[in-house]
C-alpha cells in the first residue's frame, strides 16, 4: 500500500471509526488477529478493529475504495491459512449481548464466544445449542451451521437464528431474516462467508438447565470393546441424546491431565438433555460394555456443557481434516481402529467420530444453506506434532479416508471441511444445488468481490 494512500485515505478512516486502525508493522496488529492456532500468522495491509457497526461500514467503504480484500475475523478459531494482504475486519470489539427472557431471544454481537451467552442465558433457565467448545466464535460457528453436543435433538444452531444485521459490500447495513432480505438470510445459515459481515445474530435459545452427559474413558484392552459396543449401540439410540468418541494419544508433557497423560484412550461422549434417571438408562449399555477406566458422565448444568468433549481452551499447533460419513458399522470401525492406534505408527492427537442424524436431518420450515444433512456421522484427524504435518499426517488421513471411502460423504459442511483452502474440495463442501444457490446470492450481494472467501 503506498505511502500517498497511507496518509490521506488511512488518516480519514482512522478519524471516521471509534475503533483502532492498524498498519502493517504497527504495535498490536498481531494481537489484534492472532489466531487459535499459533503457526498461522496474518500480516495483512490492514486491520481495523471493530468496536461499533460504524466502523465495519466504515472499513468495507475504505477497502472497496481502495482495491482491499476484506475476510472477518472473530476468535480466529476458525483460520487455517495465514492472510498476507488486503483488509482485516476485527469483529472482537463487537461484545453486546441482551436477552430477552419473554421471547428467549438473544441478540449477540459477531466478537462474542459462547461462553458469555452460555452464562448469561443459564440465568433465565435458557441455553443456547452450541458447539463442542465454548471459546468458539458464535457468529462464526453459526455461519457454517454448527454441529453440537445436542445435535441429534436440536440440530444445527443456524436452525435457531431468528435474524442478523449485517454491513454489505456497499457498506449498507441491513437485516436478514425470514421476511426482509429473505434470501440473504438463507445464505447465512450455512453459506458461511462472501456475503457481508455480520455484525449481530439473534439467536433462539432453547429452556434447558441441566444435561445428563459427560464422558466415559475406556484404556488398554476395554478400548476394543468399548468402541465395538459403541458402534452398535448408537445404532440404535434415542434421537434426543448425541454422542461422539474420539481415539486419544495424550502426549506425555506437563499440564497433560495426570490420569491421562502419555495414555492412548478411547473416550465416548454423550449428552442427553433429559432427566437422569433416563439419560442413565441410555448409557447404561456402555458402561456395561467394559471395565470404565474414568467415568465423568452425570447431570451437569448447561454451563458445563465445554466438559463433554473437553477441547483445548489454548491453541496448540495442530493439523486437522474433517469429513463426513453416511454410515459407520463394525466393518468400518475396524478399519479405523487399524489405523489410529499409537501401534499403528498413527500421528494423530485425536481421531473423533460425532454421530449425527435427528434433527440435524431435518431442514427448517424456511430452509437453510447448511451443508452436511444428508450425513449420519462426522471424522476428523488431528496431528499436533508439526514434523508429521506436511507428511505423516496427510498420507494417514488419506489412508483412513480410503479405508472408508464408500461411505465417505459426497458433500459435507463447511465447518468440518477443508474447501476453504482447498479447491478440489470447494464445490463439495455443499450439496450441488445450495453450492449454486449461495454463488448467486454471493454474486448478488457482493458482485465486486469485495469479500474474499474460499481457496485462492
Ligand atoms: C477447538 C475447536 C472446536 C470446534 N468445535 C466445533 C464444533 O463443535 N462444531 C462446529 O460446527 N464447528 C466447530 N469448530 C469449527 C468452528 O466452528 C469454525 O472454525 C468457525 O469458523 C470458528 O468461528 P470463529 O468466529 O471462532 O473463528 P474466526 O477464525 O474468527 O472466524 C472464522 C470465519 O468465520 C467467518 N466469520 C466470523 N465472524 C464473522 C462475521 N461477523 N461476519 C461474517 N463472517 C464471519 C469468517 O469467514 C471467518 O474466516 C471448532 C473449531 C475449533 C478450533
Amino acid at each position: 500500500m503506498g505511502s500517498a494512500l497511507e496518509s490521506r485515505a488511512v488518516a480519514h478512516l482512522r478519524l471516521a471509526v471509534s475503533g483502532t486502525v492498524y498498519l502493517r508493522g504497527e504495535e498490536g496488529l498481531a494481537a489484534e488477529v492472532a489466531c487459535f492456532n499459533p503457526t498461522v500468522i496474518h500480516d495483512p495491509d490492514v486491520v481495523v478493529a471493530a468496536v461499533t457497526e460504524n466502523d465495519v461500514a466504515q472499513a468495507v467503504t475504505f477497502a472497496a475504495e481502495n482495491g482491499l480484500e476484506v475476510r472477518v475475523q472473530a476468535t480466529g478459531h476458525g483460520s487455517e491459512l495465514p492472510i498476507t494482504d488486503g483488509l482485516i475486519i476485527s469483529t472482537r470489539g463487537l461484545d453486546s449481548l441482551s436477552i430477552d427472557p419473554t421471547t428467549a431471544l438473544a441478540h449477540i454481537g459477531a466478537g462474542l464466544r459462547w461462553a458469555p451467552i452460555i452464562e448469561a442465558s443459564a440465568d433465565l433457565g435458557l441455553a443456547p445449542i452450541t458447539g463442542s467448545s465454548t471459546s468458539v466464535g458464535a457468529v462464526g460457528y453459526t455461519l457454517g451451521g454448527g454441529l453440537g453436543p445436542l445435535a441429534r435433538k436440536y440440530g444445527f444452531t443456524a436452525d435457531w437464528v431468528r435474524s442478523f444485521r449485517v454491513v454489505t459490500a456497499n457498506a449498507e447495513i441491513v437485516t436478514a431474516d425470514d421476511s426482509t432480505n429473505p434470501e440473504l438470510f438463507w445464505a447465512l445459515r450455512g453459506g458461511k462467508g462472501g456475503l457481508g459481515v455480520v455484525t449481530e445474530m439473534t439467536l433462539e435459545l432453547v429452556p434447558l438447565r441441566t444435561l445428563y452427559a459427560g464422558s466415559l474413558f475406556f484404556e488398554g484392552d476395554a478400548i476394543e470393546p468399548a468402541f465395538r459396543a459403541w458402534i452398535d449401540w448408537s445404532a440404535t439410540l434415542s434421537d434426543e441424546a448425541t454422542t461422539s468418541i474420539v481415539f486419544l494419544q495424550v502426549p506425555d508433557v506437563e499440564g497433560a491431565p495426570p490420569p491421562l497423560r502419555g495414555r492412548f484412550v478411547l473416550s465416548v461422549r454423550f449428552a442427553y438433555p433429559g432427566s437422569a434417571t433416563e439419560g442413565e438408562k441410555l448409557i447404561a449399555p456402555l458402561r456395561e460394555a467394559a471395565p470404565v477406566y474414568l467415568d465423568f458422565v452425570g447431570e451437569m448444568p448447561t454451563t458445563a456443557v465445554a466438559s463433554i468433549h473437553n477441547d483445548p481452551e489454548v491453541g496448540t499447533p495442530s493439523w486437522v481434516r474433517g469429513l463426513m460419513l453416511d454410515s459407520f458399522d463394525q466393518a468400518a470401525g475396524q478399519a479405523i481402529l487399524d489405523l489410529v492406534t499409537p501401534a499403528s505408527g498413527s500421528p494423530f492427537v485425536a481421531v473423533e467420530i460425532r454421530q449425527i442424524g435427528g434433527a440435524t436431518a431435518r431442514d427448517t420450515t424456511d430452509g437453510t444453506s447448511v451443508g452436511g444433512r444428508e450425513s449420519r456421522y462426522t471424522l476428523s484427524t488431528i496431528a499436533g506434532d508439526p514434523s508429521t504435518f506436511a507428511e505423516l499426517a496427510p498420507a494417514r488421513a488419506a489412508e483412513i479416508t480410503a479405508a472408508l471411502a464408500d461411505r465417505v460423504s459426497e458433500t459435507t459442511n463447511v465447518n468440518w471441511s477443508v474447501g476453504l483452502i482447498d479447491k478440489a474440495a470447494f464445490e463439495k463442501t455443499w450439496p450441488p444445488a445450495i453450492f449454486d444457490r449461495l454463488a448467486a446470492a454471493r454474486s448478488e450481494w457482493d458482485p465486486r468481490g469485495v469479500f474474499a472467501f474460499g481457496p485462492e
